[in-house]
C-alpha cells in the first residue's frame, strides 16, 4: 500500500473563500473534489501539493436544473460538484443530454461514480502507460517529460507530451456544445467545452491557476439526440481506451440538420471528427453511420500512449462510431 505524502488540508465553506484561498496559496495548492484521481496520483508521486483545498462542501457547486438565457433559449445546468452517479441517474440529464448521462454512468466503477464529481472529471489529468505508475517504476525508466524527466517514451525524440485525455465526460460535453463557467479570484469566464481542452498532455485545459469549474451549461435543442460509446478492458471499472460521443440534430420535418462526433482517449485533446461537420442539412440517414465510421477511421490514429495495441484501438474506432451514430439516430 502506497502512503499519502504529508500536506495541509483546507475545507472552505464558500466559493469565495475557496477562490481566495487558492489565489493566496498559488501553485503550492491543489483542488480536491471527490479525490478519486487526486489521491491515487499523490500516492504515486505524480502530484506533490503542500496544500490540498477540498471543494466538496461547497453547496454553490451543487444542483441540476434549467435556466433561460436572455435570448429565451433553455439550458440544462449541472453543478460541478454533482456526483457522477447523480448525473447518470438524473432524469433531466438522461432526457436532454443522454450522451453525458451514459458517459457518467460508464466512468470507473460504482465507488468512483459515487465519489467522483463532474468538475473532477472535466479537469482529470491526462493518462499514459509510462506516467501512471509508481515513483519506483518511473524512476527505473528515467522518468518522462510530463513529470521529473526530459524524454517522451511514446514519441521518441518528441518535445511534447501526448498523454491521453481519459475523462469520459469531455467528448460528451463537447458534442453537446456545453459551456463551462470558470471562477477565479479575479472574476469569472465562460468557455465552450470545445475550446477548453488543448493538445498538451502536460496540462490539457485552459483552466488558469486557482480557477474552479463551477458548472456546465448545455443548450436544450428540440430534435437533438445523442449517444456515448466506450472501449475499455473491463466493463466493470476501467478508464477508456476510446470514448465516443455522437450528436444528431433534426429539423421539425425530421430531416438531419447537423451532426457532431467527438472521439477521445487518442491524444491530449478529444478530437472532433471532420467528416461529421461535413454532413449537409437534409442528408440521407441510410448509410450515414457507415460513412461517418469510415471518416472517423481515416482521421483517428491512436498512439501507443495507453495499454492495448494502438492498431486494435484504431480498428475499434469505426465500430464504436457506427454504434453511437446508430443509437443517436434512434
Ligand atoms: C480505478 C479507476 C478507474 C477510473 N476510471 C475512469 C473512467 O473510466 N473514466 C473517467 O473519466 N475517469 C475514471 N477515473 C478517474 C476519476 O475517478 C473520475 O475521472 C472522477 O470523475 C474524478 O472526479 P473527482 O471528483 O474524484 O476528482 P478529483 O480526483 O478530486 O480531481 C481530479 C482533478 O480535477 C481537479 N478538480 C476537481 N474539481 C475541480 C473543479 N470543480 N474545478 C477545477 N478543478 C477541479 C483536481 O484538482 C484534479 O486535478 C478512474 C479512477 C480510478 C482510480
Ligand atoms: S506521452 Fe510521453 S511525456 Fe507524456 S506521459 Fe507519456 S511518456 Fe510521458
Amino acid at each position: 500500500m502506497l502512503p499519502l505524502p504529508i500536506f495541509e488540508y483546507h475545507k472552505p465553506r464558500t466559493l469565495a473563500e475557496a477562490t481566495g484561498l487558492l489565489a493566496a496559496l498559488g501553485d503550492k495548492a491543489m483542488i480536491l473534489a471527490g479525490g478519486t484521481d487526486v489521491l491515487p496520483n499523490m500516492k504515486q508521486g505524480l502530484f506533490e501539493p503542500e496544500h490540498v483545498v477540498s471543494i466538496a462542501a461547497l453547496d454553490e457547486l451543487r444542483g441540476i436544473g434549467f435556466t433561460r438565457d436572455p435570448g429565451g433559449l433553455e439550458h440544462l445546468v449541472i453543478g460541478s460538484g454533482m456526483r457522477l452517479s447523480e448525473i447518470a441517474d438524473s432524469l433531466l440529464v438522461t432526457r436532454v443530454a443522454p450522451a453525458l448521462a451514459e458517459a457518467a454512468g460508464l466512468v470507473g466503477g460504482p465507488h468512483h461514480r459515487a465519489m467522483g464529481t463532474l468538475g473532477g472529471n472535466i479537469c482529470l489529468d491526462t493518462r499514459c502507460r509510462y506516467y501512471n505508475q509508481t515513483y519506483f517504476w518511473r524512476k527505473a525508466l528515467g522518468f518522462c517529460l510530463k513529470k521529473d524527466g526530459t524524454a517522451c517514451h511514446v514519441v521518441k525524440g518528441g518535445a511534447k507530451c501526448v498523454a491521453a485525455a481519459s475523462n469520459d465526460s469531455a467528448p460528451a460535453l463537447m458534442a453537446l456544445d456545453a459551456e463551462l463557467l470558470l471562477l477565479g479570484n479575479t472574476g469569472e469566464r465562460r468557455v465552450r467545452a470545445v475550446d477548453f481542452y488543448t493538445a498538451d498532455g502536460i496540462r490539457n485545459t485552459v483552466l488558469r491557476p486557482g480557477e474552479i469549474v463551477v458548472r456546465a451549461t448545455i443548450p436544450v435543442v428540440s430534435g437533438r439526440r445523442s449517444a456515448f460509446e466506450k472501449l475499455r478492458k473491463r466493463g466493470a471499472i476501467d478508464f477508456p481506451l476510446l470514448s465516443i460521443a455522437a450528436r444528431i440534430d433534426r429539423d421539425p420535418e425530421k430531416r438531419i440538420r447537423a451532426v457532431d462526433i467527438v472521439v477521445s482517449a487518442l491524444g491530449a485533446r478529444p478530437r472532433r471528427v471532420r467528416a461529421a461537420a461535413k454532413v449537409a442539412p437534409g442528408a440521407a440517414e441510410t448509410g450515414l453511420a457507415e460513412s461517418l465510421a469510415a471518416g472517423a477511421y481515416a482521421e483517428c490514429k491512436p498512439l501507443t500512449n495507453l495499454d492495448e495495441e494502438a492498431e486494435w484501438r484504431r480498428e475499434m474506432v469505426p465500430v464504436l462510431v457506427k454504434k453511437a451514430v446508430a443509437r443517436a439516430l434512434g
